[in-house]
């Protein structure tokens, strides 16, 4: 056992050397391999030779720092081989002497669950405060003498003081609906349920004004994410039913529109490819509604293929099938068998990965380089299977904004990495980051496994550019905090199993892999 740690702490010796962690504090944390320079740390990939670190680094660096950094390392090994001894004992069994070791390893959250902000919803007017009751009153009143003005007025001021009465947001939804405001109803209704996504009555209201303004497919996708966030709720299984309802109603509806546009439907199949040479191009309303009957998992399917052939992908089997098994295990647990799940490494070295539609996950390379263990990739590839199965992608089709993507960044024969990276709004962000760290909880991994993650993001980001696909998410350190609220309020188990040998194994794979890519592309630059 011994001599296979001391071979593993020299493995990782080289991998920290190599990913030019903040371990080094000399080295900038730039992803190697941008604009084709190799930074000037060692990129020979045979461990032994990497054996003795001071010795590498650079002759400038001042002793002090060169101690400290070292000492850092040394604290680093010695904590990884803790990790790698805990996976060990959890997976003979051992769990008590197991969680002891992660608990030596594991620093507390730094930000202590914070008293909730956001109160506790209500259901019932009695508990309500005096200046509620009033305006509830004052509603009623209103309501009761069909009176606008006097029913609005009390209602939007009780739902602006009062967010926690879900009744309030209901009866202000029914009141615009009934006077002839039903988008300022859906508007209520949004942020009602953005507030408290957990009210089914506030989902279901949501549900039936987009059905009311035959918005059949928002409809559907909203029953469907309440449905998949909620498992535990009762009536969970009704808003599945509610989802395929109102799926079939929207087909039913595009068939009838489509009818009349069979010739444009036949062109629109062939042309956009033919005529832009890029993935989808510019395309018409028809097009959309031909892509969107087609469904979710087609159009995903469709991209995935030439996602593949345009990218240059990771050939190694090992490292697909480490991909593959891990992400197959996550989707498992998501709660939706309508898609065929697929996961694909893209030879890249940043930190990146995007989701299409239907439960086509990409990551790249990089993502698996600058991760520490299972429970952190785990963590990175359940974030993006999230979004799949939340439909995320797939809504902003609905919504025409994938349109504005496609062909703002593969206009003419470019790539589609940054494709579904960009355009996720807040409250998709957290719901991929919520489902995510559920699902590697389910599945048995450290339940922190995103929330190191983003950790390390946070690293980055202080020395350099974001990553590209973060910086339209909401800021890292509001991810971590609500992430790490998430962990301490449902009991989710931070104290089990990391993963961190088998990883490193593919994670020193790939970044040969990595460094071969990064030779060959300058060997084409010197010619
Ligand atoms: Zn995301």
């Amino acid at each position: 056992m011994k001599p296979a740690w001391n071979r593993l702490a020299i493995a990782l010796n080289a991998v920290l050397l190599v990913s030019g962690t903040p371990v080094l504090a000399s080295i900038s944390p730039t992803p190697l391999g941008k604009g084709g320079k190799v930074s000037s740390t060692p990129t020979q990939p045979n461990p032994s030779q990497t054996e003795n670190i001071p010795d590498r680094q650079p002759t400038e660096t001042p002793t002090f720092e060169l101690e400290a950094s070292s000492s850092r390392l040394a604290t680093i090994i010695e904590q990884r081989r803790k990790l790698i001894e805990a996976d060990r004992l959890h997976q003979a069994g051992q769990h008590a002497a197991a969680e002891k070791l992660y608990r030596e390893v594991k620093q507390p959250f730094t930000t202590p669950i914070e008293v909730k902000q956001r109160p506790e919803p209500i259901i019932d007017a009695t508990q309500l405060s005096p200046a509620g009751k009033v305006y509830w009153r004052e509603a009623a009143a209103g309501i009761a003498q069909n009176l606008q003005t006097k029913t609005l007025v009390p209602l939007r001021l009780l739902v602006e003081q009062y967010p926690q009465f879900i009744l309030g947001h209901l009866q202000l939804a029914t009141a615009l609906n009934k006077h002839g405001h039903p988008e300022e109803a859906i508007d209520v209704l949004e942020r009602a349920t953005s507030l408290y996504p957990n009210q089914p009555d506030l989902v279901k209201a949501k549900i039936e004004a987009f059905v009311a303004q035959k918005k059949w497919m928002e409809a559907s996708l909203a029953a469907r994410r309440f449905a998949i966030l909620n498992p535990n709720q009762p009536s969970a299984a009704e808003f599945t039913l509610l989802a395929d309802r109102h799926l079939e109603q929207y087909k039913r509806h595009m068939r009838r529109e489509l009818r009349g546009n069979a010739i444009a439907n036949v062109i629109t199949g062939v042309a956009g490819y033919a005529l832009t040479g890029s993935l989808l191009g510019p395309l018409s309303a028809v097009q959309t509604s031909t892509m969107l009957l087609r469904g979710e998992s087609s159009i995903g399917k469709s991209i995935a293929k030439d996602a593949r052939e345009q990218l240059p992908m990771v050939e190694d089997q090992m490292v697909i099938d480490y991909v593959n098994e891990l992400g197959q295990k996550l989707a498992k647990a998501t709660g939706r068998n309508d898609f065929q799940y697929e996961f694909h490494v893209v030879l890249d070295d940043n930190l990146n990965a995007f989701a299409l539609p239907g439960g086509k996950v990409f990551i790249n390379a990089g993502a698996i380089s600058k991760t520490e263990s299972e429970a952190e990739l785990a963590g990175l590839l359940a974030h993006e299977l999230s979004h799949a199965v939340l439909s995320h992608g797939f809504q902003l089709v609905t919504e025409g904004n994938l349109l504005a993507n496609v062909t703002q960044y593969i206009p003419y024969g470019g790539t589609v990495t940054n494709l579904f990276a960009m355009r996720y709004s807040r409250d998709m962000e957290r719901e991929a980051d919520a489902l995510g760290t559920r699902l590697i909880a389910a599945n048995g991994y450290a339940a922190d496994g995103l929330r190191d993650l983003l950790v390390t993001l946070k690293e980055q980001e202080k020395g350099g550019e974001p990553p590209a696909w973060l910086s339209s998410h909401p800021p890292t350190g509001d991810r971590i905090r609500y992430v790490e609220e998430l962990i301490q309020r449902n009991g989710y188990n931070r104290y089990t199993y990391e993963g961190v040998a088998r990883h490193a194994e593919i994670k020193a794979r790939v970044k040969k892999i990595l460094i071969h890519k990064e030779l060959i592309t300058k060997k084409k630059h010197h010619r």
